[in-house]
């Protein structure tokens, strides 16, 4: 395995030979990606490197501060690729690992249904094999960024006459044809980042089935447990280069475009960082209660940022407790936001309820108390971590359930 010393020559190097900010985001990260340092971590045969997640930091330091343009990864696509990576055939590796990574293919998620979120395995989404043909019809819901994406990851059920989490497929579907519909949802925070997809007689290629027939529950759940996984990253490493150029314009237009429907994200981590500072500047810091629940605040957030670490480097040490991790990581995050929301109203009083130029931050106190909600409950609500813990961690006895035997015949509504 090459030392750190090694890594920063080699990337060094190909860096200096290959980083021009002339080039078009598309031909930087064909460059990027053929040359293994799209993502490191991945097998060699495909684009990557075989290199350890140190190894990859390693990579992705000397990326920041030489002003490298990453490979694409905002949306659904590390789901996508992650779980192609983990369960797809080697052809379907071949076929759509490249475009996620250059950013030529925006991916999705179709899981959640109006009457399957929690209970994800009671989906009722149907897939039919026909004419030698997946044939889909259904309805799905929530799905971020759906109105702009090349593919979605699909749950499907393929069989009825079984117990339900044996029936369920798992598909790549193409969402440029005819029978997939999209229609945008507006939240009440006023953003319109998710949508509804309607699927009538919409067509996947039998290629395109993860994993067999009926085993898509499994592959489902290694999705999951990267969405889990990923609350909560951030980089503070600085960019050394003035970032000039076709590339950084090309690169700043696809950043605003597809962090569009997540422009509302930082406030439903309850903005913990806008805390002291709004408490200093409304005098509200004099007041005891107030400090005490800004201390609670900021030691919840730390303590999270610690449980998130030591998770981390226990996944990184070969432990594979990733799915409990992700439900401890993402439970905390719930807290933290509720916290944040409740330490902005004690700040901004009433005025925490009002939006428009003049109102507290801007209307960005009003935007947190209404987009706080959406952290319990995106990705696996927290009663649904609470069970997970509780059963996978704990080792308390499973929830009671009444839904056994085919699926055909269980009760749902
Ligand atoms: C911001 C946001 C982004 C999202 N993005 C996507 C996306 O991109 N793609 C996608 O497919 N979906 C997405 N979702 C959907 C999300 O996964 C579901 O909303 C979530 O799983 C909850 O399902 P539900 O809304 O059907 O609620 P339900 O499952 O109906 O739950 C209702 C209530 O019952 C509780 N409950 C349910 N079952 C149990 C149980 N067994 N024990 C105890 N309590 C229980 C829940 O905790 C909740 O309080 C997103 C949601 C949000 C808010």
């Amino acid at each position: 395995m090459p030392s750190r010393e090694e890594i920063i020559e080699e990337a060094g190097a190909w860096l200096e030979e290959n980083l021009d900010p002339n080039l078009s985001l598309v031909e930087w990260r064909s460059r990027l990606v053929d040359g293994g340092w799209g993502s490191p971590r991945w097998p060699k045969e495909y684009w990557g490197r075989g290199y350890t997640t140190e190894e990859t930091n390693v990579v992705t330091s000397l990326f920041i501060r030489k002003g490298a343009v990453p490979a694409a990864s905002a949306g659904s696509r590390n789901l996508a690729a992650e779980t192609i990576l983990a369960c797809g055939t080697d052809d379907q590796k071949k076929r759509f690992l490249r475009g996620i990574l250059t950013g030529e293919d925006f991916w999705c998620q179709l899981f959640s249904e109006p009457g399957s979120g929690s209970d994800l395995a009671g989906l009722t989404t149907k897939a039919e094999f026909k004419d030698g043909k997946w044939v889909i019809n259904g309805q799905k819901v929530w799905n971020t960024s759906a109105h702009h994406a090349d593919w979605g990851i699909l749950v499907a059920r393929t069989n009825w006459d079984v117990p339900k989490h044996q029936g369920i497929s798992y598909f790549l579907i193409n969402m440029h044809q005819p029978g997939v519909e999209v229609r945008p949802l507006r939240q009440m925070n006023d953003h319109a980042s998710f949508n509804e997809v309607f699927l009538t007689d919409a067509i996947v290629e039998p290629e395109n089935l993860v994993g067999a027939e009926g085993e898509g529950w499994a592959v489902a759940k290694t999705t999951l447990s990267y969405e889990r996984g990923g609350f909560g990253t951030v980089s503070d490493i600085e960019c050394e280069v003035e970032k000039k150029g076709r590339l950084y314009d090309e690169y700043d237009e696809e950043m605003r475009e597809a962090n569009e429907p997540y422009v509302w994200y930082p406030q439903r981590q309850g903005r913990v960082d806008l805390a002291v500072p709004r408490a200093q500047a409304t005098g509200t810091i004099k007041d005891g209660a107030v400090r005490q629940e800004v201390a609670r605040l900021i030691s919840m957030k730390r303590g999270a940022e610690l449980a998130a670490r030591a998770a981390k480097a226990k996944v990184r040490s070969g432990s594979n407790e990733i799915v409990s991790a992700g439900s401890i990581g993402k439970l905390a995050s719930s807290f933290v936001a509720r916290q944040g929301a409740k330490v902005h109203t004690m700040i901004s009083g009433a005025d925490s309820l009002l939006k428009g130029e003049d109102s507290a931050e801007q209307g960005v106190i009003a935007e947190i108390l209404v987009s706080v909600p959406a952290i319990s409950i995106a990705g696996g609500t927290d009663e649904i971590q609470k069970n997970i813990i509780s059963e996978r961690v704990l080792g308390m006895p499973k929830e009671m359930r009444a839904d056994t035997g085919p699926f055909r015949d269980i009760k749902r509504n």
